[in-house]
């Protein structure tokens, strides 16, 4: 494609600027995206799409991507949660109806050997500042705050960049002055992948009524590989909490990996449920008198989910 044809895409498919983009580690970035329209009405908790045309470049270290004629011209979108970080300035939590740009955490997917080429990510990872973006003008999702009652204990349990829309919702309960228990356990790979681990930790000194608690699971000299299923069955996250995991007085939120979340599956003739292997964070509460939200019937519980892929 010649230089003009790509800039006429750009113009055409693009209403968005990336107008910060930090980089936490070479595969993990916060971006933030300016629309050219109003930011679209959301809820913490909720998700957007970015897109990015199949004519930009990828960058280097991922797998090879084949392109099908004609899809040169397309756009790849993908949805992303908002996130947010929390604190406009040290010690001060944002006012988020000052901003005029939503905030999003993505790591770069180098390769799937088992589905398809990793698209988006490739091409979001050879951005810079400035460069211009789609985002979709609908903010959506079932994954917010809603059923939070005030007093209630909140526990948030994320892998990777399932952080993002807790941190939003964690900024939303601590804005709103929340007097139950927050616990946030997020479970990574390396320490280096905790990409807002500072203002987590600034947090806990200033709101003694939250609890951030990391897990790393193959960082060298860590001896324990802690996932969050065990820190359930353990008892540790109820130490951690500081108080027992009452199904009448607490919501639990994961967001990732559905490996971590396990979804069941529920007969709707006979009411049977079939957990997935290996064993996942819904039937470990579930358990213990949990019960999972059940999309298909719109039935709310006390376990809600947001799974990435
Ligand atoms: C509702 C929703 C919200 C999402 N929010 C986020 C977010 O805030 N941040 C984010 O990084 N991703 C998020 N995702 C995943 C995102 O939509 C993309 O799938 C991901 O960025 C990879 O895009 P891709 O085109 O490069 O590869 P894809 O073709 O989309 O994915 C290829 C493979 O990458 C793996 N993968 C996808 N997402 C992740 C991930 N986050 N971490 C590790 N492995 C992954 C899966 O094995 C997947 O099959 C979300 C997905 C959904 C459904």
């Amino acid at each position: 494609m010649t230089a003009e044809e790509i800039a006429e895409l750009r113009h055409r498919r693009y209403n968005a600027t990336a107008i910060s983009i930090k980089l936490v580690n070479p595969d993990l970035m916060i971006m933030r995206v300016k629309p050219d329209f109003p930011r679209p009405v959301h809820q913490p908790g909720q998700y957007g799409t970015l897109g990015l045309g199949y004519w930009e470049r990828r960058t280097e270290g991922c797998q090879l991507e084949s392109l099908a004629a004609g899809d040169e011209t397309k756009v790849v979108r993908r949805a992303y949660s908002i996130s947010c970080s929390i604190y406009s300035e040290p010690g001060r939590l944002m006012k988020l109806e000052e901003n005029d740009w939503l905030e999003f955490y993505i790591v770069l997917v180098r390769e799937n050997p088992d589905g398809r080429v990793p698209a988006l990510t490739p091409r979001l990872f050879a951005m810079s500042q400035g460069d211009r973006i789609q985002l979709g003008e609908r903010i959506t999702g079932h994954f917010t705050l809603d059923p939070v009652k005030p007093g209630d204990s909140v526990v948030f349990l994320s892998t990777g960049t399932g952080e993002a829309p807790h941190n939003y919702m964690l900024w939303e309960l601590l804005r709103k002055g929340h007097t139950g228990k927050i616990l946030n356990a997020c479970c990574v790979r390396y320490l280096r992948d905790l990409g807002y681990v500072e203002t987590h930790q600034a947090l806990m000194k200033q709101f003694p009524n939250y609890t951030y608690l990391p897990l790393a699971t193959r960082e060298p000299g860590i001896a324990k590989k802690v996932y969050i299923q065990d820190l359930i069955t353990s008892g540790e996250l109820e130490d951690q909490l500081g108080a027992p995991l009452d199904p009448a007085k607490t919501h639990v939120f994961l967001c990732g990996n559905p490996k971590m979340i396990g979804v069941p599956i529920r007969d709707r003739e006979t009411g049977a449920t079939t957990y997935p292997q290996p064993v996942g964070v819904i039937e470990v509460l579930e358990g213990r008198g949990f019960r999972a939200d059940v999309a298909a019937t719109k039935f709310k519980g006390n376990v809600h989910f947001e799974e990435y892929w």
